[in-house]
């Protein structure tokens, strides 16, 4: 489903991203491990294009966003864009804008279906991550748990083939984190596709059928997240996974 080959990205002399390859399948949930400053963000805000990269190739379906460093035309791009969701730390929703507001802008910027659409889908994803008696509320109004959630929500508006998640749980209070969590566990039950930055090992020890470690712009080890986790075979993937435990 999605293929990235080689990816290479610098800022300035700083070389973020070397080589970068992995595949990811229909209903694979993917973790990326790794410390911080190795790339993770970087990575994933490239599969989105918030990002361009310097060399490489990006497929969704077998269409390329870039090939061998070149970018598609801004229709296709946008297109295949449309085929990911991605979830943000910092939950990035607009202060100004109530709960369902935030739900329903992008679809309403790109004029894809009805007002009344919008709302009923926005509604029913509220409704999905438990929070459907939040919709006329500020984002202020919300605990940390409850935004990521709404970020959760606002990224499936578009029914996106792929989800990806830079370390969701990050920014919470550790009491707030199981409700995110266990809204990942449900799209992962529903066959989701996700890819999830992660320092949640048991997260991606229970959820995830892939691990991917990376560090200084470099995939060292992926394997099954039980194998990564528990017997890694890398140094480097030792060593990390000693500090974190
Ligand atoms: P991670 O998410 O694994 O912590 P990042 O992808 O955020 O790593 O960052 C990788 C490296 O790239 C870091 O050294 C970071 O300081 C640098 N970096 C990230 N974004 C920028 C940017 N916009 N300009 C310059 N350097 C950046
Ligand atoms: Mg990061």
């Amino acid at each position: 489903m999605l293929e990235v080959s080689n990816l290479k990205k610098s800022f300035g002399q700083l070389e973020v991203l070397k080589q970068i390859s992995f595949e990811v399948n229909k209903n694979d949930v993917v973790a990326i491990i790794g410390p911080s400053g190795s790339g993770k963000s970087t990575m994933l805000r490239s599969l989105v294009h918030l990002e361009e990269i310097d060399g490489g190739s990006i497929a969704v379906d077998g269409e390329f966003i870039v090939n061998d460093g070149v970018y598609s035309k801004p229709q296709q791009l946008k297109k295949i864009a449309s085929k990911m969701g991605m979830v943000f730390q910092h939950f990035n929703l607009f202060p100004h804008l109530s709960v369902l507001e935030n739900l329903v802008l992008a679809p309403k910027l790109l004029k894809q279906g009805s007002t009344t659409e919008h709302r009923e889908r926005g509604l029913e994803l509220l409704a999905k991550v438990g929070l459907s008696d939040k919709a006329d509320v500020l984002p202020a109004k919300l605990s940390g748990g409850q935004k990521q959630r709404v970020a959760i929500a606002r990224a499936l508006m578009r029914n996106p083939e792929i989800l990806l998640f830079d370390e969701p749980t990050s920014a919470l209070d550790p009491e707030l984190t199981g409700e995110v969590l266990q809204v990942m566990k449900d799209l992962a039950k529903e066959s989701m596709t996700m890819i999830v930055v992660t320092h949640e090992m048991e997260f991606a020890r229970d959820v995830a059928n892939k691990a991917i470690f990376m560090d200084n712009g470099e995939i060292i080890e992926s394997g099954s997240p039980s194998e990564l986790l528990t017997n890694p075979k890398r140094d480097r993937t030792k060593a990390f996974l000693h500090r974190t435990v």
